[in-house]
């Protein structure tokens, strides 16, 4: 067993049992019946290299991570342009937040926010003839999956309660930050919310993020390095909620979460990894996750600071 392997397994061992006080999300019936037990942790190096331990081959509901693709997708369509319909800025509020916009006049403050997704779904849908379709083959051709999709049950849950994503829309499009119809929006944003992967998948889905914009896997240029910097800044300011100071002190990795209990982090030159616990911590990061996080980098001194 490598080195890196023995402490995935110790890791393992000692945040599994952190699960207990977190909460599993209950708001999206899908995803409460996902078992709370399930643990899964992998890192790949740049060269290839798996290292995986606990459920990490076991898929999962990728939720919010999706937003890293979509707006990788977005930067890659139409550039810097993005940012005249989205803000770069931590948002201090909840992901679902509707009051925040409401003062801000319909600019979401970041990409990373439901509201701020909904306009990188609407940038897509304009740049891309098949936007949705675009966007998996993206995700499976970074994560080297061709069988990567949407899990349907969780698909139909978040269309029968997404009431709060459907206001947000409506909010942006009444501020005319929306100019595609709102269900054509709201279909993109939950079927990339609804997508599956395993960590394993994941942590390699991100590796052009620690390679300066370019899959190492392919050797495709996915991003500039200027453009990876910025998607890593966002990650690192905005990718674990409203949380994202906390996460930074504690773990100190550019890293998006999603309420399915999956975090991908990166560290750059060296590896992606990927967590899942599916408890969550009030600010809807996962709490075992989180903490495995914090364990990884203290261990092993790898951090961007
Ligand atoms: N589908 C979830 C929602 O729209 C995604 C939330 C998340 O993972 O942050 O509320």
């Amino acid at each position: 067993m490598s080195a890196l392997a023995g402490l995935l397994e110790a890791i393992v061992a000692e945040a599994r049992p952190q699960a207990a006080r977190g909460t599993v999300a209950r708001y999206i019936p899908a995803l409460a019946r996902v078992p709370a037990d399930r643990f899964g942790i992998a890192v790949v190096e740049l060269d290839g290299s798996v290292h995986a331990s606990g459920d990490a081959h076991e898929r999962f509901s990728i939720q919010s991570i999706a937003k890293l693709f979509s707006v990788t997708q977005a930067l890659r369509a139409i550039g810097e342009g993005i940012f005249l319909r989205v803000g770069r800025e931590p948002s201090g509020t909840a992901f679902n937040s509707l009051v925040q916009l409401e003062v801000e006049r319909g600019i979401p403050r970041n990409p990373f926010l439901n509201a701020g997704a909904l306009v990188v779904a609407d940038v897509l849908l304009g740049a891309r003839e098949a936007a949705f379709d675009e966007l998996l083959a993206f995700i499976r051709e970074r994560a080297g999956s061709g069988t990567i999709d949407v899990d349907r049950e969780v698909l139909d849950s978040e269309r029968a309660t997404g009431f709060r994503n459907a206001a947000l829309a409506n909010f942006l499009r009444s501020f005319g930050n929306l100019t595609h119809g709102i269900d054509a929006v709201l279909a993109f944003y939950f079927a990339q919310c609804s997508i599956a992967m395993n960590c394993v998948e994941l942590a390699r889905s991100a590796l052009f993020l620690a390679n300066r914009g370019v899959c190492p896997r392919t050797g495709e240029r996915v991003l500039t390095p200027s453009q990876c910097k910025r998607v890593n800044a966002l990650m690192l300011t905005c990718g674990t909620y409203d949380a994202a100071g906390d996460f930074a002190y504690e773990v100190g990795l550019p890293a998006k979460s999603g309420v399915g209990g999956g975090i991908v982090a990166v560290i750059p030159e060296r590896l992606a990894i990927a967590v899942w616990s599916p408890p969550l911590d009030p600010k809807g990061n996962s709490l075992a996750g989180s903490f495995a996080l914090e364990r990884f980098t203290t261990h092993t001194g790898w951090s961007i600071f």
